[in-house]
């Protein structure tokens, strides 16, 4: 039920990967999530339940860090969406940061 998502910023060429949920063992607790820190601005792959109030951080699945979703294609975790498209880049700062699942986990 987790997933490896590999990230592609199509402006500046920064990438990276994260994982998104949890194992099958685990995903009542552990729901790693992308995330930015919003005192750094660094990208973060973070647990979302721990995190989900502290106001720390700004979610990937929050309007805020999303833009231009022009393929039209979402993700998701739970109740939490992502788009594969127009994400923002923490490198250059544009809303060009792409998503793709490039692997299934259980
Ligand atoms: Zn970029």
């Amino acid at each position: 039920m987790g997933n490896i998502v590999a990230t592609l910023c199509r402006s500046c060429g920064f990438k990276n990967e994260f994982r998104l949920g949890g194992g099958r063992f685990s995903y009542l607790t552990n729901c790693p999530v992308p995330a930015i820190n919003k005192e750094t601005l660094e990208f973060e792959n973070i647990n979302y339940f721990d995190h989900k109030d502290s106001g720390k951080y700004l979610f990937y699945s929050d309007n805020d860090l999303k833009g231009d979703n022009y393929n039209d294609k979402k993700f998701s975790n739970f109740d939490l969406y992502f788009n594969e498209e127009g994400n923002y880049c923490p490198s250059c700062k544009a809303k060009k940061l792409a998503f793709r699942i490039t692997m299934y986990l259980d």
